[in-house]
């Protein structure tokens, strides 16, 4: 197997790929680990204040007790405030950091030098990349299939969608085997019969921490018809062309991503997609103590569907009291 590389948030990876690495997005391996709670332990009590989100404790314990990982990717800018940080100390603990900016405005210019010193940094050229953004061209086509089928006809699951979108990030660090194994799903899938949730709701916010979420919405009889940020993983706005992969074709698509930019280019897509599926409520989830908690003003005043906004903490099951909010939500839009 090829060296790993450890990233924290989805970035181009046809670079990694094209230098002929695997990345790992450590957001996956802490959570769909079999002890995340043990990770959050770890770092706290090498000091890690209670009060800083779990995810950015979960990737710095995951950082250090993976043998298998070097190097880790760090989005200084587009991602998250608390990464500089988080990366001076897994740079003290001899992890190789490489970092990577998301410009601010989208600039186009700016966006490709990223992308340039990315592959400089690596060891890849463009014209690896764009070979790996060709074989990428494959799995985005399928995700863009499953998705359809969630949100018309119910044949794909809200959870089976977050799972295969979140895993998008990296594609489980081997983009054919994930494509044959995204393949035989949809096969399966295409015969399945359709279903029809009562509830139709949209999740927009990072991806959730708590465990359970989906199956409980299930079990209230919602289906979640749009996962906003994991879809943008998939980068559903890849032009499908069927021509060779090109330079501003790559950039262009970094720049229609809209989870590293400002709230208004995700609002635009929110909007667009609430009234596209059929949306009935809309759940903002926010993670306890991330920066990102103030657009919940912006996303309130905006969004124009009945919104809940749920917080979570640690990774786990549901409380009783956000339960309770999600059934009365479910129960309110229902009537
Ligand atoms: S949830 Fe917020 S604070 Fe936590 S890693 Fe993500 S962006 Fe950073």
């Amino acid at each position: 197997m090829s060296t790993l590389i450890g990233i924290t948030t989805t970035v181009p990876s046809e670079v990694i790929y094209a230098a002929g690495l695997t990345p790992v997005d450590l957001n996956n391996r802490f959570i769909t680990s079999d002890r995340p709670e043990h990770y959050l332990e770890t770092a706290e009590r090498a000091g890690f204040p209670r009060n800083i989100c779990g995810w950015i404790k979960g990737i710095y314990a995951v950082a250090l007790e993976s043998a298998d990982i070097k190097s880790v990717i760090a989005v200084t800018q587009g991602d998250c405030s608390n990464t500089h940080a988080l990366m001076e100390v897994l740079q003290y603990h001899g992890i190789d950091i490489i970092p990577f900016a998301f410009p601010y405005d989208r600039d186009y210019d700016l966006l490709r030098m990223q992308i340039e010193k990315l592959m400089e940094r690596l060891g890849a050229d463009w014209e690896g990349t764009l070979k790996a953004h060709q074989a990428m061209r494959r799995p985005r086509a399928l995700l863009a299939e499953l998705d359809e089928m969630t949100w018309r006809s119910g044949r794909v699951s809200g959870l089976d969608n977050h799972r295969w979108l979140v895993e998008s990030s990296d594609f489980g660090g081997d983009i054919g085997g994930y494509t044959e194994r995204l393949e035989k799903f949809l096969d399966e899938k295409r015969r399945a019969p359709e279903r029809r949730p009562r509830v139709r709701l949209g999740f927009i916010g990072i991806p959730p921490i708590f465990t359970d979420f989906y199956e409980y919405l299930e079990s209230l009889g919602a289906g979640v018809v749009f996962n906003e940020i994991q879809r943008q993983f998939s980068m559903p706005c890849s032009t499908g062309s069927s021509g060779p992969s090109t330079e501003a074709e790559m950039v262009e698509q970094y720049r229609r991503y809209t989870y590293p930019y400002d709230i208004f280019l995700r609002l635009e897509d929110i909007m667009r997609e609430i009234a596209g599926r059929g949306v009935h409520g809309v759940i903002h989830y926010t993670q306890s103590f991330c920066f990102r908690q103030i657009q919940d003003l912006l996303i309130r005043r905006k969004v124009e569907a009945p919104l809940l906004t749920l917080e979570g903490d640690r990774p786990g099951p549901l409380d009783a009291r956000t339960k309770i909010r999600l059934e009365t939500f479910v129960e309110m839009l229902r009537r």
